[in-house]
């Protein structure tokens, strides 16, 4: 394992530098802290260098280790962040415990969580993934069916709408990293002039946060660059 304050000021700096290069306030970009497959251990050794925001990928995991490191007497008080694939069946459990969800692709999960977020919590903020490649395999709502899928959204108590995230197919040239990046700004651009307020781009990870915070990212979503390769599956 990479020493957690070394890997958290290596990316913190790769996100600074791309800040100036795209001359924007580097407190205009978050990082959420992608902790699939590693154990609360981890996540306590990166809070501890001052990390608070965390992604989770898979519910049982989430569910895991929101339970162990939410607990009383001392919960770490985390932002848990929901952005893996959402079964129907495992949406109460991702409404009960995150504070955002950025994988909502379908009105039916989005009605499912409104309905299931506990009236004390705050509303569950919540972006769009978006097949930004148009990938026939791949999670997401097609670009020409956003802006329908958010309008749906905007009736749900329960549920804020935030903004859009993508995984674009994987590329290697940075040049051409920005492209798909660039379309899905576009689009939040288009969901606002009809109405939306969407103020989060939630693109990047550890191979193209660069060229994401070149078209706009607002949250980069970074595994493997501050907790080292992850394990085969
Ligand atoms: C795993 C994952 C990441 C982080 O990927 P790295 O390449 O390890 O930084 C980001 N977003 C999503 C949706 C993921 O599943």
């Amino acid at each position: 394992m990479t020493a957690p304050d070394h890997a958290l000021s290596t990316v913190r700096a790769r996100i600074e530098a791309a800040c100036r290069e795209a001359e924007r306030d580097p407190d205009s970009v978050r990082l959420l802290a992608v902790s699939k497959t590693r154990d609360a251990d981890e996540i306590r050794a990166l809070h501890a260098c001052g990390q608070t925001a965390f992604g989770e990928n898979y519910v049982p995991e989430l569910v895991d280790k929101y339970d162990t490191l939410e607990a009383p007497p001392a919960p770490l008080g985390l932002e848990w962040h929901f952005i893996g694939a959402l079964q129907g069946n495992k949406t109460r459990a991702v409404a009960e415990r995150a504070a955002w969800v950025h994988t909502i692709d379908r009105e039916r999960i989005a009605r499912r969580l409104a309905d299931q977020r506990p009236a004390g919590m705050p509303p569950l903020q919540v972006c769009l993934q978006v097949n930004i490649s148009e990938e026939p395999q791949k999670a997401g709502v097609a670009p020409a069916e956003a802006a329908a899928l958010a309008d749906a959204l905007r009736e749900l108590p329960g549920l804020e709408l935030r903004g859009l995230m993508a995984i674009p197919a994987a590329e290697d040239d940075p040049r051409r990293q920005r492209e798909p990046f660039a379309r899905l700004r576009a689009l939040r651009d288009i969901l606002n002039t009809r109405g939306h307020t969407l103020d989060t781009l939630s693109m990047g990870m550890s191979g193209d946060l660069e060229a994401a915070i070149l078209e706009g990212a607002t949250l980069v979503r970074v595994g493997t660059a501050l907790f080292g390769p992850r394990p085969p599956k």
